[in-house]
């Protein structure tokens, strides 16, 4: 008989999951949605590093229409007034149609829902209740409804409510001390840098970064900038007091919308007290978002589950868990790094890290060990 698997939240890590399930005659499933519709907000640009670009063309995101994503070949390092640091080459960890990708985040979830049925996902829906009965879980909808399924895969995102409801214990992310200002520029708007890469400016505090999300070379800016939880400062005078302080030409980047929220991390991940149920992406565990790992990683565990419940492994959730938790604290510890690095205030350790920085990004084993780790599946 065909497993049945429900999986809770369409962002990145359930669609994948439910891409992947889709080509197995072994199982059926159904993702369950709390919003009416799926958000397709056009203007933020996603990154997506190899190890999660390997699983999407599994599932046919190497057809994708080129014009729709870009393949930087190259990360450009700033400091303060645009000076060049040093590049880092991101062709060394692709191969073949695996490569390093930047496109606007509206462009994969329409990808990844494009593939699948109206009726595999079911919007306005929130758990209340889960409770185990003869090897099966019984899914309580807070509309009324229910549904009997052998795996429950919780896939609802950073603030998520359904492992607080499942695990009966209050779960809350912890603020960062940061915010992200996101808005998109015109490729005329870049005189200092270039804009076929990734640039990252580091400034005190703060850092930028700016990439092209698609052949028309339309470009993402995030900003991330240190804030203070009582801080009530509007995001204007926040980008003065910190960004354009240190450079008044930057206001040429800020002319559009702008959007800003405020970063949160995750706790400690969890393995749930409950049979066949498991968190994927942000729900397992969310990233401070200076290695860009958070939509791959919501694609690599998605897989991960994939992987184990396809080849009927019978030990699912304790596997699962130890190669998630080594890979989550890998990629935590190289987050916090980069996160210290790109916004530091002394000018004799900018002046270190420029240095050091110059030196790294040219040493191979270095980079593969720092890099190459996290980007292997
Ligand atoms: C500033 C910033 C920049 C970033 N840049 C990058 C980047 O360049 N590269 C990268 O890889 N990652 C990046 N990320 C991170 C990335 O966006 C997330 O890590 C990724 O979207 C997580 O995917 P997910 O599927 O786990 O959750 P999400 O994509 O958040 O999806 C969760 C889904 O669950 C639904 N949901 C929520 N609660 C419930 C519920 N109770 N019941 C049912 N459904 C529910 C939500 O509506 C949503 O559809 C960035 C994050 C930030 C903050």
């Amino acid at each position: 008989m065909k497993k049945k698997i429900a999986i809770i939240g369409s962002g990145i890590g359930g669609l994948t999951l439910a891409n992947l399930l889709k080509n197995n005659s072994n199982f059926e499933f159904v993702i369950y949605e709390k919003e009416e519709a799926f958000n397709l907000e056009e203007g933020f640009g996603i990154q997506l590093s190899v190890n999660s670009i390997i699983i999407l063309n599994k599932i046919g995101f190497n057809q994708l229409n080129k014009n729709q994503k870009y393949n930087p070949a190259k990360l450009d390092f700033f400091s303060d007034n645009f000076n060049k640091i040093c590049d880092l080459d991101l062709t060394i960890f692709n191969s073949g149609d695996c490569k390093y990708t930047t496109l606007k985040r509206s462009i994969l979830i329409n990808f990844l829902k494009e593939k699948l049925l109206s009726n595999s996902i079911i919007f306005g829906k929130k758990i209340n209740d889960i409770q185990q009965q003869n090897g099966k879980i019984n899914i309580h909808f807070i509309d009324g409804s229910s549904d009997k399924v052998d795996y429950l895969i919780v896939a609802d995102g950073i603030f998520s409510n359904t492992k607080s409801v499942i695990e009966k214990k209050i779960f809350k992310p912890n603020y960062y001390g940061a915010i992200a200002i996101r808005t998109q520029i015109k490729n005329q708007d870049v005189v200092n840098l270039n804009s076929n890469n990734i640039s990252l400016i580091m400034l005190s505090n703060a850092h930028m970064v700016l990439y092209p999300i698609n052949q028309q070379k339309e470009l993402n800016l995030v900003c991330i900038i240190r804030k203070k939880l009582g801080d009530k400062n509007s995001t204007n005078t926040i980008l003065e007091n910190t960004i354009l302080k240190e450079d008044k030409n930057l206001i040429n980047f800020f002319n559009g919308d702008l959007k800003s929220w405020p970063i949160y991390t995750s706790n400690n991940p969890i393995k749930s007290n409950q049979k066949n149920v498991l968190y994927i992406g942000d729900a397992f565990h969310a990233f401070p978002p200076t290695l860009a790992q958070g939509a791959s990683q919501a694609i690599v565990s998605a897989n991960e589950i994939f992987e184990l419940i396809n080849s009927n492994h019978k030990d699912i959730s304790n596997v699962y868990f130890k190669n998630r938790i080594k890979k989550t604290n890998q990629i935590y510890k190289r987050s916090k790094i980069n996160y210290f690095g790109f916004h530091i205030t002394s000018p004799l350790l900018k002046i270190l890290r420029n240095f050091f920085l110059k030196r790294l990004v040219k040493n191979k084993n270095f980079i593969q060990s720092y890099l190459g780790k996290i980007y292997k599946i």
